[in-house]
Parts: C-alpha cells; sequence; structure tokens
C-alpha cells in the first residue's frame, strides 16, 4: 500500500504545531538545517549568538578546535558555553523528518 505524502511544507507543519511563531515568521526552513552538517537537526543546540547546531556536530567542532566559535557567524566564546537542547527545534525537526520518510516511501 502506498504511503500518500501529505505534501506538508515545513510552514504547515510549525503554524500548527507553533502558531505563533509560524506566524512571526520565526521559524523558516532554512533554520531547521544544521549549517555544519547540512541536514535537518539531530538533538539541536543553540549557541549564545542564537544560532542552532546537531549537538554532535557542534562538539565535533569545537573538540578539534583550541577556540569555541560559532560555526556559522564566527563569535568566539570565552568559555565553552553550555548546550542545551533546544526542545522546540527538536520536535519540528523530529515532524519534518518524519514527513520526509513517508514522503521517501511513496
Ligand atoms: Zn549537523
Ligand atoms: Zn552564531
Amino acid at each position: 500500500m502506498a504511503i500518500k505524502c501529505p505534501n506538508f511544507s515545513v510552514g504547515d507543519i510549525s503554524s500548527f504545531l507553533f502558531p505563533d511563531m509560524a506566524s512571526s515568521g520565526a521559524l523558516l526552513a532554512e533554520e531547521l538545517h544544521c549549517s555544519i552538517c547540512l541536514d535537518v537537526f539531530t538533538d539541536p543546540v543553540s549557541t549564545p549568538c542564537g544560532h542552532n547546531f546537531c549537538k554532535s556536530c557542534l562538539s565535533q567542532c569545537w573538540d578539534s578546535s583550541q577556540t569555541c566559535k560559532c560555526p556559522y557567524c564566527k563569535e568566539a566564546f570565552n568559555q565553552r558555553p553550555d548546550l542545551k537542547i533546544n526542545i522546540t527545534l527538536r520536535m519540528v525537526s523530529c515532524f519534518l523528518t518524519y514527513f520526509q520518510l513517508k514522503c521517501n516511501i511513496e
């Protein structure tokens, strides 16, 4: 049995889950992709400068360098920031991955 692709866009999903965020344009498709691995986030974490990366990507990046810099905007942090998983982003990423998988099955 073919699974129909629901044709949901990230906007649909986010406006369904987070009407306030979606209407303010806070959540865009690009923001759900890690700029290190270019994939949808797995365990997204936020840097103090407000950028998001997969926890593993960012840890790897910082493990291999002397300084902790945001890989995106290059802002340097004196101390290695405490990385907390962004629950909201992770939820949206899970939905996105789920719908993408469904689309691939079809
Ligand atoms: Zn990544
Ligand atoms: Zn940054």
